[in-house]
């Protein structure tokens, strides 16, 4: 039975800390109230389709209500980079970023929201339509919101991600019915709104956000509900949370949608989101703050390396120097592993880096990233937070988890020569996600089809999950994963690797049904740019076979980022350029190759395979490590909107990596285009 807190506080005496310090308390007292209403004076903000009714709103005090709209009317599908662009994210201080909330959201050309324009609305509750807070998993998207003033968030439905962000920071969310009687001056109970929550999440929600939470439940102040799940066969992502549970007997299952408290063996953050996670733990627990396991957390300095590069982005590099001072501030004060770059020049990204440094085999790892995924290659979990959970976990050293439910991928047969894992997941996208089957669920990826498979192969697998919508990826164990692991982190033991194996349950249930795919089946794929001015947006799902494309002349082949730019990538690039060397060609006229390497531990490999020379002499462009054009920070972005790029990264989302048309495909797909000029699949005589 879950004792709400205030019947549990009315017994301690405990007090509710969002109601008295830290961040809740700084920004707002009394939240959330047992009833909620409307605040005479305050208004309520509609983010309607038709943009000139949202600037009449903040600009000439146009009140309207629900019943005056109906949810048709109201904008779909806003991504939270519309929310908080990436320039906005270079700001730490949520203040700050509530200054440019909505920033992205434009009109002829020019913001809807001026500066400042959702705080001077005096607004404490914003309505749009279906799906909230699509896109990246950037928490700054949700604190927009709230220090800006809203407290009370509507819409049909919200993105996953978003949703946790909002209820991490105690953002209540309802529906428009709710908001129509709110309007009609009810007074609607709390319950009401974290009613529709399992347990956990409703304390969360009633303590004012996941900081009140934790402080509370360290203090004794809350009692978790049991776990009643029987004994049951799990799949692999339910047996690493049940192996690292809090407060439960030992052997105690889990199951889909359980709330639970778990241990995490590490994690991550990187430039764009540790000053974030240093603030806020300065606020909430004091400048002399400590970290309980450091060596198993780290901070990387790759996504903004290169960022000088945007001239976009040029405007704000004091803001990028800051976030990297706070970094190195936070990694010194709390001692976690330090992944800097050295004159200019990255270990690498990240999630590359964990891999082949520090996650092993059964770990559960959370980072500030939403391709935190890609770790589930080594047989982990692992997957994205925003900066409010991580911070709580690298200081609790455990975390809340909802049970995701799981989707199983049972792969058979082999692949082509000339077909990779990327035509694999995009195959996957373009159907098992456009149905919406992998929505947030651990894809689980097994069967002989998967052993087939390199572990660097494995791992675009798991990073793509992200663009699934996942909520991660997780592949199956082997001696090839054992052997991989012990070649990249040779101090570990082979004995306690093994041990520490998952696999599914025989009878292990999955919500979203298992799936045969037979790799022999797959045929070389891009996922094409849409034509967002005709409603089709540039999205990982729209696959197509490069053989129904026709011929796409391409100005820019970029294989690189965390999905291609491991040792294997190399490799495929590789394997074209040889052929190219050997039939006496480079680079054709119009085209710029780049590749960029995944870490420095791929460049070293590059070199001492001799590709690194051999790409230079076919006219290659090589970037040192680290994130650059695929986050629309450095060489490789196109500059104009006519301009097309066939890239091996993993989002193709309209002007993430230039205003021009982005084409996904495969890293051999990237460079046999290269030297044809136009969008084409590897076959080994290409250039016979
Ligand atoms: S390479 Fe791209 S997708 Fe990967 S972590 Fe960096 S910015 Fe994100």
């Amino acid at each position: 039975m879950v004792q709400t807190t205030l019947e549990h506080a009315a017994r301690t005496g405990y007090e509710h800390p969002a109601r008295d310090l830290g961040r809740g308390g700084s920004m707002r007292t009394n939240w959330p109230p047992n009833t909620v209403t409307l605040t005479p004076g305050k208004r309520v903000l509609f983010l309607t389709k038709d943009l000139n009714l949202i600037k009449q709103q903040l600009y000439d005090g146009l009140d309207l209500r629900m019943e005056d709209l109906t949810v048709d009317d109201l904008l779909d599908d806003i991504n939270t980079d519309v929310m908080t662009p990436a320039w906005v994210c270079f700001d730490h201080e949520p203040a700050e970023i509530a200054k440019n909330a909505y920033a992205g959201l434009m009109h002829n050309g020019l913001r809807v929201f001026n500066e400042n324009a959702l705080q001077n609305g005096n607004i404490e509750v914003i309505v749009s339509g279906q799906r909230k807070g699509t896109g990246s998993s950037r928490e700054t998207a949700a604190q927009c919101e709230r220090w800006a003033g809203i407290n009370i968030v509507i819409a049909a439905s919200f993105a996953p991600i978003h949703e946790r962000n909002n209820i991490n920071l105690g953002q209540l969310m309802g529906d428009h019915a709710m908001l129509e009687r709110l309007q009609n001056g009810e007074s609607i109970p709390l319950s009401e709104f974290t009613g529709r929550y399992d347990p956990v999440t409703s304390l969360i929600l009633e303590q004012g956000g996941l900081f009140p939470f934790a402080k509370a439940l360290k203090a004794g102040a809350l009692e978790l509900p049991p776990l009643d799940t029987p004994s049951r066969p799990m799949t692999m992502a339910e047996h690493i949370i049940a192996r690292n549970l809090v407060g439960q007997p030992e052997g105690q299952c889990v199951k889909p949608h359980d709330p639970v408290i778990a241990e995490v063996q590490g994690g991550y953050s990187h430039e764009f989101t540790t000053a974030q996670v240093h603030t806020f733990l300065q606020e909430e627990y004091g400048a002399d703050y400590t970290l309980p396991n450091p060596p198993k957390f780290a901070v990387f300095e790759d996504h903004l390396l290169y960022a000088h590069h945007n001239p976009k982005f040029v405007p704000f590099m004091h803001k990028v120097q800051t976030l990297r001072d706070l970094q190195v501030a936070f990694q010194q004060h709390s001692g976690v592993r330090d992944y800097s770059a050295v004159d200019g020049v990255s270990p690498g990204i990240c999630h590359q880096v964990a891999r082949e440094e520090f996650i092993e085999i059964g770990d559960f790892i959370q980072a500030t990233d939403s391709h935190t995924c890609m770790g589930g290659a080594s047989n982990a979990l692992t997957w994205g937070v925003g900066a409010t959970e991580y911070a709580n976990l690298v200081s609790a050293g455990f975390t809340f988890v909802k049970v995701p439910e799981s989707i199983r991928f049972e792969l058979v047969g082999e692949l082509h020569h000339g077909c990779t894992a990327k035509d694999v997941i995009l195959a996957i996208l373009a159907d098992h996600a456009r149905k919406e089957l992998t929505l947030n669920r651990s894809m689980e990826f097994g069967g002989q089809g998967l052993a087939s498979l390199s572990v660097d192969e494995r791992a675009t697998l798991c990073n793509m999950a992200t663009e699934c919508s996942g909520r991660t990826g997780i592949c199956e164990a082997d001696d090839d994963l054992v052997r991989w692991m012990m070649a990249a982190q040779p101090h570990l033991d082979e004995d306690s690797l093994r041990a520490r194996m998952v696999a599914p349950d025989e009878g292990a249930h999955y919500d979203g049904g298992v799936h045969v795919i037979d790799l022999s089946s797959i045929v070389p794929m891009v996922a094409h740019p849409g034509n967002p001015d005709e409603g089709v947006p540039s999205d990982p799902t729209n696959g197509a076979h490069i053989s129904d494309i026709g011929e796409v002349s391409v100005n820019i082949a970029y294989g690189g980022s965390c999905t291609a730019g491991k040792e294997d990538d190399i490799a495929y690039y590789a394997e074209v350029c040889m052929a190219a060397k050997a039939a006496g060609l480079k680079v054709k006229d119009g085209v710029e190759f780049y590749i960029q390497y995944g870490s420095g531990v791929v460049k070293d490999f590059a070199v001492k395979n001799g590709w690194h020379a051999l790409f230079e002499e076919v006219g290659v462009h090589l970037i040192d490590p680290g994130c650059g054009a695929c986050i629309g920070a450095g060489p490789g972005v196109s500059i104009t909107p006519d301009q097309v790029t066939v890239s091996a990264i993993n989002r193709n989302f309209q002007g993430r990596s230039g205003p021009g048309k982005l084409y996904l495909a495969s890293p051999l797909t990237v460079a046999a285009s290269a030297f044809t000029g136009h969008i084409t699949s590897w076959r080994p005589d290409l250039f016979a």
